[in-house]
């Protein structure tokens, strides 16, 4: 459902606004929150915005403004109104999700296939190649300026979401959101450097370490890789630090689905998926209790990381 103006009637009725995002934000989460929450704070609302624990900026993102963000333990325990963006469901909020059922308007904004709504108010669109697309268009509504710092945050948002404007999400109406961000000041080239060009060496290590594990079946046109707590810490590195593995693992033209999982300490493996097309990652996801898009989805287990990879292996097929 699209209620872009309703959003934008409670929005303009409120005095305060409690945003929060996915947990273990990626660009689209930070860019399009923090890019909405400026632009309400240039309004004269009072906003804070938040993210579930851990509560940890990823360092290729630490460029965003962030003075808006709050620990999630100083977020509104009952929020008057509050906003959701790019999470397809309540527990993407981790320990947020019980602020958000006691908010009084629950807004949420996003785009992932999967999102059977939730809240009170959805601006919910999956042909939206990225959240910050609804938040420009959520902004356009409410007629509210555009400037530099909100610009590089949606700008962000969309690059990240839409692989640099080369994944089949990318419509003309994205590049002509694109050049209106550009327009407002958003620095593509500055964008691109902080989030694609510069990472510690310790990811040299505990990627060549995880991809040197990297098996394929060719058979089943998939590829898999393991990656552990320890091989971060052997790398000195944090799990924020290995979003662009997928992005790596994913080349291997055999396969056309690409299965990393990130193994916690605690138990849990986090599963990462892509597909080049001729599989349906996201409803292979949800039918492993997590989310996403077709081409790009995750869920996250408690179980054996090789017993759940072979189970993925064997469900690809189903997919197609
Ligand atoms: P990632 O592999 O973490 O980059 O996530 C790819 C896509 O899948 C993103 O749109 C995520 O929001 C979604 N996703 C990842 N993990 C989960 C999960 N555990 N539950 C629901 N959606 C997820
Ligand atoms: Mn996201
Ligand atoms: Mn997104």
């Amino acid at each position: 459902m699209i209620e872009t103006r309703k959003a934008a009637e409670e929005i303009k009725r409120a005095e305060s606004l409690a945003l929060a995002c996915h947990i273990g934000p990626d660009g689209d989460a930070l860019g399009s929150m923090l890019g909405f929450g400026i632009a309400a704070r240039n309004h004269g609302k009072d906003v804070v915005a938040s993210f579930g624990s851990p509560f940890v900026v990823p360092a290729n993102l630490s460029f965003l403004p962030t003075d808006l963000l709050v620990a999630p333990s100083d977020f509104p325990k009952k929020p008057e109104t509050m906003m959701v963006f790019d999470a397809g469901s309540a527990d993407r909020l981790g320990e947020l999700g019980s602020n958000a059922g006691k908010a009084g308007t629950l807004i949420v904004v996003d785009h992932h296939m999967t999102n059977e709504g939730f809240g009170d108010i959805s601006l919910i669109d999956s042909s939206a190649a990225a959240t910050g697309e609804l938040v420009y268009e959520l902004l356009e509504l409410l007629d509210w300026e555009i400037d530099h710092q909100i610009a590089t945050c949606l700008h962000t948002a969309l690059v990240t979401d839409t692989g640099r404007f080369t994944y089949s999400n990318t419509k003309p109406e994205t590049l002509r959101i694109a050049a209106a961000l550009v327009e407002a000041g958003a620095q593509p080239a500055e964008i691109g450097r902080h989030v694609y060009e510069e990472t510690p060496f310790g990811y040299l290590k505990a990627s060549s370490a995880a991809l040197s594990r990297a098996a394929l079946d060719e058979e089943r046109a998939i590829v898999t890789a393991v990656v552990t707590d320890e091989d971060l810490r052997e790398a000195g590195i944090d799990w924020g630090d290995i979003d662009g593995l997928i992005d790596t693992l994913r080349l291997a033209e055999e396969a056309d689905v690409a299965a990393l999982a990130k193994v916690h300490d605690d138990g849990r493996v986090k599963v990462s998926l892509r597909s080049r097309g001729a599989t349906d990652v996201g409803s292979l996801a949800a039918a492993m209790g997590g989310g996403g898009h077709r081409l790009a989805a995750g869920f996250t287990v408690e179980r054996d990381p090789e017993e759940v990879l072979g189970e993925i292996k064997r469900m690809v097929e189903d997919f197609r």
